[in-house]
């Protein structure tokens, strides 16, 4: 009974997903009178419902309903513990019938479930409940000129499963199928139910005109001009396509719960970020904001990727401490760490190069600075020296703690692509 209950809510999900998407309706929800819902602050609340806390207008009853039951929702999604009905009574100053009308809704649709008895205050024992990450999940496929990553990501954000093959990218039908029945076997192999999956999310390091379903460039793989639906007609599950670094930037966002506009800065072979302002990329006129691969950061002459001169990507691409040396990248950082002069010179030369980017990024937009890629986990034991530089370089009182690394490491783009459906699901409860 529960399981069908559970179906029928995620199929409302896609036929809404479908309209929405058909239609083209923005949906915009302007009400919130919960001004005493002082749990939560008003970031997170805006990131999970998409809504200012603050706006109000009239409402009919059903929607007041909706709007408690997502209350209800988040406040199990931002509980450590499990709680008791009485719990979310007193907290959200909500009454017991209503409680628990909302708890048997969300218990139906298999959001929540009991977690067992805990002590209340001199009376019998009371039930608790939690909410259940595992109700739902979503995949994200990153394609980039070699691999082909798979994430799929719990209602909690948590990566559930990973996998990551050797594809290198062709513009051919053959590419889409093999990534096609790559998805398939990734659902297969971690047993993961279809019947849970609200969608796919795919991620490249291009341009995207979603509103026109075309891609429109991805000089990585020397791809110009296609329609987005080549990609996604194989899959047969709701897709989204977004830009690598907008995805990437989104699930550090995301992990970062602290920080309501953050500026991201990607760091592999490819230089790129993203820009997060309270928690909504902006993308540009063109789509191309947030090209820090390609500001100019010096007259050296140093020739670019893209073409031009003494860009950042020239100078701190990953392919400064691997390629150029011929070697790994794993390589130059143990040999850095085992005290190679020679790779140390690179390296000052690579973090002087970086302070200088980063501290421009910090100079435009005054907001944290997240640093994600694959250089993050070597970066960590140079840390110190980098938030060194950048306070040296600061023409303000700034000591350089605005900068912080990602947490999710090369996963980010397949992880913050996936997001996306977690977080419209979230916002559909
Ligand atoms: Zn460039």
């Amino acid at each position: 009974m529960r399981e069908k209950k559970r179906h029928l809510w995620l199929k409302k999900y896609r036929m809404q997903k479908k309209a929405e998407k058909s239609e083209k309706i923005n949906k915009v929800l302007v009400f919130c009178p919960w001004e005493w819902y002082n749990l939560i602050n008003e970031k997170t609340f805006t990131k999970v419902w998409g809504v200012p806390m603050a706006q109000s207008r009239k409402i009919s009853t059903a929607e007041l309903r909706r709007q408690n039951r997502n209350n209800i929702y988040r406040y199990f999604y931002d509980a450590q513990t499990p709680k008791t009905k009485q719990d979310i009574a007193n907290d959200l100053s909500l009454s017991l019938p209503t409680v628990t009308q909302n708890l048997r809704e969300l218990m139906d649709a298999g959001l929540i479930e009991y977690a067992g008895l805990i002590d209340s205050n001199g009376g019998r024992r009371a039930r608790s409940m939690q909410m259940c990450a595992d109700v739902q999940f979503a995949v994200g496929i990153e394609l980039s000129p070699k691999h082909i990553r798979l994430a799929a990501v719990n209602l909690r954000a948590d990566v559930i499963a990973y996998e990551k093959i050797a594809c290198p990218f062709s513009n051919d039908v053959s590419y889409r199928q093999r990534m096609a029945r790559a998805l398939e076997e990734f659902l297969d192999r971690f047993s993961l139910d279809r019947g849970r999956l609200l969608g796919v999310g795919i991620t490249l390091p291009g341009i995207i005109d979603e509103e026109n379903g075309m891609i429109e460039v991805v000089p990585v793989f020397g791809l110009r001009k296609m329609r987005l639906s080549l990609l996604t007609e194989l899959l047969p599950y709701p897709v989204f396509v977004e830009n690598d670094a907008n995805a990437g930037g989104f699930a550090e966002w995301w992990n970062h719960a602290s920080f309501e506009t953050m500026a991201y800065l990607f760091i592999g072979k490819g230089v790129g970020g993203a820009l997060l302002i309270d928690g909504k990329p902006y993308v540009g006129v063109q789509r191309r904001s947030a090209e820090f691969g390609h500001m100019c950061i010096a007259s050296n002459g140093k020739v670019c990727s893209c073409g031009r001169h003494d860009c950042l990507e020239a100078y701190c691409s990953t392919a400064r401490l691997s390629d150029d040396l011929d070697i790994s990248v794993e390589d130059f950082f143990r040999g850095l760490h085992e005290g190679n002069e020679q790779y140390f010179a690179v390296w000052k030369n690579y973090l002087d190069a970086l302070s200088v980017g980063i501290n421009n990024i910090r100079m435009m937009m005054d907001c944290p600075v997240v640093v994600g890629g694959t250089i993050t986990p070597y970066l960590e034991e140079y840390l110190p020296d980098l938030v060194a530089r950048l306070s040296m370089r600061s023409s303000f009182d700034d000591d350089g703690s605005y900068l912080h690394l990602g947490r999710c490491g090369d996963r980010a783009n397949c992880v913050g692509v996936a997001l996306h459906f977690i977080a419209d699901f979230m916002k559909s409860i």
